[in-house]
């Protein structure tokens, strides 16, 4: 086998369909988001982020950029050891219970990544409980089709947000055996939220037990930033509420947060958080001062919500085929790999604006698309170079106007 002909041969692949992934080099700048410095071999650029999941500008906010620095003074820099052999700091403990108070749960437990959160506790879950079958949407994120599928339990895929389906597969299944339904709130690429209530009614009817990624949700939505089972009162209904710490909060890892008795059960069987060291105690402080702060600071949200809406009222005004939803996530459709990236390209090299490219397979061929997620510290003024820009580019290449 000639390996070196192999790696290259399935790399020739992806560039072949246009999806080989080139990753863009920026600096950002403390106070001066959503503005960055792109590195070019021919020099630097000034861009304006309109990607960033950083979403409300967090992870440059004073109160977590001071937390961390107290931590790091306090502490030093990593925690040296998993939380059972000598990492277990007062920092895990107290953001834990931040967390805990956050979704209104008994407890909370920490991982190194929302990824790692979300394939541990499913694959424990599956893999554990004799006889479990995991019911997951359609479009869950590959971290949870991982975790489930390391479980090696049963699983049964329902149309997306479809709730009648999820019944009739409930119901076709062993009324005695252990059921977990799995899906999320805000769907990250199309950015639609998910019903949760009536979710949580068939789940109830048939004894199953929910598990929910909030990643896109945490710090946006519900009165305190504790996610749409928040806003929609639902999260006492909730088993398992997962979230990342990374993205509207700013910093870095994941967590699940539940009963005291569920949360024990995953920090005893689950081997990714067993076996890996626990994150450092200066990200943790970070984390917990972010939360603190939009916990109290609900005009951000207000703020994020009413940016996103003026964003895609421009876009429509513009004839651009912005995708409605009624989330912070603006998606705008070309369709195509190649041109998507080639969108993506002329936007950074002639209008400083940046906006990766989304292609197969983080969303269905055909439905290639720029993603764009406005945060509360985008201006007016850069949403109209925007829009002037897209619709540049979109006469450039021809691209199709309107939904
Ligand atoms: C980003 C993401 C994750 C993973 O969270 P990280 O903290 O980045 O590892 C999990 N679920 C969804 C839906 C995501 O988009």
């Amino acid at each position: 086998m000639n390996y070196a002909q192999f790696f290259e041969d399935k790399i020739s692949g992806l560039k072949a369909e246009g999806r080989y992934r080139v990753f863009t080099e920026i600096m950002r700048h403390v106070s001066h988001f959503p503005e960055a410095t792109h590195y070019t071999p021919q020099g630097t650029n000034d861009i304006v982020v309109w990607c960033s999941n950083d979403y409300l500008g967090m992870g440059q906010h004073p109160v977590v950029i001071a937390a961390m620095h107290e931590a790091i003074d306090a502490c030093g820099a990593g925690a040296g050891g998993t939380r059972n052999i000598s990492g277990n700091n007062r920092y895990h403990v107290l953001l834990e219970q931040e967390l805990a108070s956050l979704h209104g749960t008994e407890a909370a437990l920490l991982f190194t990544s929302g990824y790692t959160a979300n394939m541990t506790t499913l694959m424990t879950l599956g893999a554990v409980l004799p006889g479990c079958i995991i019911f997951s949407d359609s479009q869950n994120h590959n971290s949870m089709i991982e975790g489930i599928r390391h479980s090696r339990a049963p699983r049964q895929v329902f149309r997306h947000n479809d709730v009648a389906h999820l019944e009739e597969l409930l119901a076709a299944a062993p009324a005695n055996a252990p059921k977990l339904v799995a899906f999320e709130s805000v769907y990250s690429m199309d950015g639609d939220i998910s019903p949760i209530e009536k979710i949580c009614d068939v789940a109830e009817k048939y004894n199953a037990m929910t598990f929910l990624d909030e990643v896109h949700a945490v710090g946006m939505y519900g009165r305190h930033g504790g996610g749409v089972s928040e806003r929609d009162g639902q999260s006492a209904r909730i088993t398992f509420i997962q979230g990342t710490l990374a993205k509207a909060i700013g910093v870095h890892g994941g967590y699940v947060a539940g009963t005291k008795a569920a949360i024990d059960f995953i920090r005893s069987f689950g081997q990714g958080f067993i076996f890996s060291s626990a994150m450092p105690p200066a990200v943790a402080a970070g984390a917990r001062a972010s939360i603190r702060h939009l916990k109290e600071h609900n005009e951000i949200r207000e703020r994020h919500q009413e940016r996103a809406e003026t964003l895609r009222q421009k876009l429509r005004a513009a004839d651009l085929p912005v995708i409605v939803t009624d989330s912070h996530i603006v998606p705008v459709l070309v369709g195509e790999a190649s041109r998507c990236k080639r969108a993506s390209d002329l936007l950074l090299e002639e209008h400083g604006i940046y906006i990766q490219p989304i292609n197969y397979p983080t969303v269905p061929r055909g439905s290639e698309r720029l993603r764009i997620t406005p945060t509360p510290l985008h201006t007016d003024a850069q949403m109209d170079a925007l829009v002037a820009a897209l619709q540049a580019v979109w006469a450039k290449l021809n691209l199709k106007m309107s939904a």
